[in-house]
């Protein structure tokens, strides 16, 4: 087919698609939204009157007159009517005045699927209670490890797996779970003495293996299983989940192998707080994250590597390796090719850990990068259409996302679907078995179950238990009408870089346009679609009178429950620069690039920099239509209202 078809889409830059992606926010396709509503709810009825025809409807045509019946109908329309008139105080995410946080309009595809799918309510803790959405889960696994360039074939034996969580936070709840896992699992094997596998000599040698040897481990040792006598493999398996740290606890297990210390997770100062929320919770503790300095908002590898030799050298264990894709605050991708290439330097070195991407808000920045056959593009053809995207270290980046170990998506955010979905994925899913709660799940009856008969009890795998089915099968017919690749869905990573180019370039036309009654800078280059903006007014040198007035410019930029929506021009959200984070020579080429004292800068609202955050992610910022740039609009609204602030002192 496609050669003709595609011509003139490439030549419209997909926005023909892109128009019939979304509700839109003047709720241009409510038509559309409510033909495939109204038909799918239809089409549940007619299921269920087919269900067993001979049933008789229980419910009598008569009842709906019943004065107790419509008194139930009365106060059941009274509450919607008063859920209804409340919402509209909600944020206008679908709106391009709204430039504040990670959220936007919601695909179609997506949410008529989630609609569709809800009266039948499927439960994906397992295939009994979701016949249909539970592979769906697992394809979305697949089609995620695909976006990544993992294996995704789960035919061969390295295949990826991947499943969603209610977001990004427990899919990085998971990559710890599964790290730690398989870190341990190794021990445990060496503990009970389990014959003819060949391990390390010692405790720390088993502690601090490659995560794709613990992962051959844990085949090998299921092939073992699967050779032994019955009564052998029982007593061999309650030997090794004896010793296996999920089984002992962590204070027992650490007793009982005095040479290894509690991991250390090593993260970006810039990570997002699930990570100390996933330490605290494993139970590693907090004091366990260690956050690693960056240079440009991007972790600073030289600072890694010190990190690592200084845990080699004091017998440290180290758990994950965290890159970040895509910060939440900035925007900004670590050098992940730089951290894989630590990762292999240091486990050739005997120190062993897994690297874990979160790319919770940028993973689907990774669809610009995949050909429609799923190979990756050349920088030159991701860069066609852009201006400066990708960076050649961005483009890097991107381009080790397959060596790594595990990945967090989150399709609530730039997959443009509704909450509760995140995703974690990992390359190879040999190593989940050890997540299972049962331990024999290979065997059932005799014949090991091929990639899909495992995951059909999704709930032994994942850290949720009952789990909205509904939800996967909105992020699979997504990825089924707009595949991960730049053709189809990577239109709409495409449509934000673009903006934030524009955005960008129009900041810093702003800031030589106000020289004479604000200093503004945008902080750092743009990596992907989030743009900062420091703002301090012309002639002030004091770190905390800046920081009060960029707090009264985003009085007015946020959302106010106690005003009418209708009073905001636009909305927008505010972040920090800390001077640690930061680093010295950073701190004061933005500080003097602002116009502001270094040495004002500690204690009483002085002891960071706020500045404006924007997140260029709604798909009408540039309104061709009607010829309105809303990034123009912003510019000339935030100019007026500096100047009146500026004007009341
Ligand atoms: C949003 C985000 C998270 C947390 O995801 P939730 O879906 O809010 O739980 C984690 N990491 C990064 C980088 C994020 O942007």
């Amino acid at each position: 087919m496609n050669a003709q078809l595609k011509a003139p889409e490439a030549a419209s830059d997909g926005r023909h698609t892109v128009d019939a992606c979304f509700l839109g926010p003047y709720g241009e396709n409510d038509t559309l939204l409510e033909k495939l509503v109204v038909e799918f709810l239809r089409d549940h009825v007619y299921w269920r009157r087919n269900f067993h025809p001979e049933d008789p409807p229980a419910i009598s045509t008569a009842a709906a007159q019943h004065p107790e019946y419509l008194a139930f109908e009365a106060r059941m329309r009274r509450e919607l009517h008063q859920l209804s008139a409340a919402l509209k105080k909600s944020v206008p995410f679908h709106s391009p005045r709204y430039i504040g946080h990670m959220a936007s309009d919601l695909l179609l595809p997506g949410l008529a699927a989630q609609i569709l799918t809800l009266p039948y309510n499927p439960n994906n803790v397992s295939e009994d209670a979701a016949p249909v959405t539970v592979e769906l889960e697992v394809q979305v696994g697949l089609q995620l490890a695909r976006m990544l360039g993992y294996v995704h074939d789960p035919a061969r034996p390295d295949c990826a797996f991947g499943h969603l969580t209610s977001g990004g936070t427990v899919a990085n709840y998971q990559a710890l779970r599964l790290a730690l896992a398989l870190k341990a699992f190794p021990v445990a094997l060496q503990a009970a003495g389990v014959p003819d596998i060949v391990l390390p000599e010692d405790a720390w040698g088993a502690f601090n293996l490659a995560p794709r040897e613990s992962t051959l481990l844990v085949e090998q040792w299921q092939q073992w299983l699967a050779q032994a006598s019955p009564a052998d493999r029982r007593l061999w398996q309650a030997r090794v989940r004896e010793e296996r740290i999920e089984q002992r606890g962590l204070a027992d297990f650490f007793a009982a192998h005095p040479t290894l210390q509690v991991p250390k997770v090593l993260a970006p100062i810039t990570a997002h707080y699930s990570w100390s929320k996933g330490c605290k919770l494993l139970g590693l503790g907090r004091a366990q994250l260690e956050l690693l300095p960056e240079r440009g908002m991007r972790v600073d590898t030289d600072a890694l590597e010190e990190t690592l030799e200084r845990c080699l050298r004091e017998q440290q264990p180290v758990l994950l390796a965290v890159a970040v894709m895509g910060t939440t605050e900035y925007g900004t991708v670590d050098p992940i090719d730089g951290v894989v290439a630590a990762r292999e330097r240091f486990a050739a070195r005997g120190l062993g850990f897994g690297v874990h991407v979160d790319a919770a808000w940028g993973g689907y920045l990774a669809t610009l990068f995949r050909n429609e056959d799923g190979s990756l593009r050349t920088r030159d053809e991701v860069a066609s259409g852009f201006t400066a995207f990708p960076s050649p270290d961005v483009y890097a980046a991107v381009a080790a996302l397959g060596d790594t170990d595990s990945v967090t998506v989150d399709p609530h955010k730039l997959g443009y679907l509704p909450y509760g979905a995140g995703a974690f994925i990992c390359r190879d899913h040999r190593a989940v078995a050890l997540l299972s709660e049962e331990a024999d799940y290979v065997f059932h009856g005799d014949a090991p179950k091929d990639y899909l008969g495992r995951y059909r009890s999704l709930g032994q795998f994942i850290p949720e238990g009952s789990k909205s089915g509904a939800a996967v099968a909105g992020v699979y017919v997504t990825h089924k009408v707009l595949p991960l690749d730049h053709a189809h869905f990577g239109l709409l990573p495409a449509q934000t870089i673009r903006s934030a180019e524009a955005f960008h370039a129009r900041a810093l036309r702003f800031a030589e346009e106000m020289a004479g009654v604000v200093r503004a800078v945008v902080p750092f280059p743009p990596d992907s679609n989030l743009v900062c903006f420091a703002l301090n007014p012309a002639g002030n040198r004091d770190v905390a009178a800046a920081n009060a007035f960029v707090r009264r410019v985003h009085d007015e930029l946020r959302c106010d429950p106690r005003q009418p929506l209708q009073n905001k021009q636009f909305f927008g959200s505010v972040t920090t620069l800390r001077p640690e984070a930061l680093g010295e020579e950073e701190t004061h080429r933005i500080l003097d690039a602002l116009g502001l004292d270094v040495a004002t800068l500690d204690g009483e609202g002085g002891d960071k920099l706020m500045i404006l955050r924007h997140t260029l992610m709604n798909p009408y910022l540039i309104d061709r239509e009607n010829g309105i740039s809303y990034i123009d609009l912003y510019f000339d609204h935030l100019a007026a209202r500096l100047r009146a602030l500026l004007a009341k002192g």
